[in-house]
């Protein structure tokens, strides 16, 4: 991947129709394939322009440039952390286990009262946007972060470890406008495994 000089769409770990009923086919299938396929595009065609500009020595509007190619990469990024961090409901859902179950009860003092938290941040996103659980390792504490668009109010170097997002794209086919009634589905499906996984490599 490291060797790749731009973005692909990365296959799911499971098939379209395996979220459901929390998450359907179709709107799996458009999500992946034209919304996240979108942004490895739009990140690609940047790249290529930039690298034409370069080549030909001609002026870019730089500082628009960086914005939507800081939108599109995080775009790409964010996509491809969300679906890793799904499972099909089963194997999804339930509690966090492991290390990630001590760390959530430390900081939030309970499980429930985590899920309300990131529920809440979820569903108060303004606009398009994620809701993020990432880990402070000056702290070494995890906090729930909001993002704005792909790539507005990210702490620099701080990973995250879970992403939901909350686009409206991520749910019109199945909930229409209700946001909430996502978000809610979300914790069917939610992969702990993989989450504890993330944040067992960051405590080492
Ligand atoms: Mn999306």
């Amino acid at each position: 991947m490291s060797s790749e000089k731009f973005y692909v769409l990365p296959q799911l770990p499971y098939g379209y129709g395996d979220l459901a009923p929390y998450m359907s086919e179709e709107q799996l299938r458009i999500h992946h394939t034209i919304h996240h396929q979108a942004y490895v595009n739009g990140a690609n065609a940047i790249l290529k322009r930039l690298e034409e500009a370069r080549k030909g020595n001609l002026d870019i509007d730089v500082k628009a440039v960086l914005k939507e190619l800081s939108f599109n990469i995080g775009g790409h990024v964010l996509h491809s952390m969300f679906w890793r961090n799904l499972a099909p409901p089963g194997k999804g859902g339930g509690k966090p286990g492991g290390r990630l179950a001590d760390t959530i009860e430390k900081e939030f003092g309970s499980f429930e009262r985590f899920r309300k938290e990131f529920t809440q941040a979820a569903v108060s996103v303004e606009g398009s946007g994620w809701a993020a659980l990432a880990f402070c390792r000056i702290l070494g504490r995890p906090l729930i972060m909001q993002i704005e668009k792909h790539n507005l109010n990210i702490y620099p170097a701080f990973p995250i470890i879970m992403v939901l997002d909350v686009f409206e794209h991520a749910y019109y086919i199945d909930y229409k406008n209700k946001r909430a009634d996502f978000v809610e589905a979300f914790w069917n499906i939610v992969d702990w495994d993989e989450v504890n996984k993330r944040l067992e490599a960051l405590l080492g």
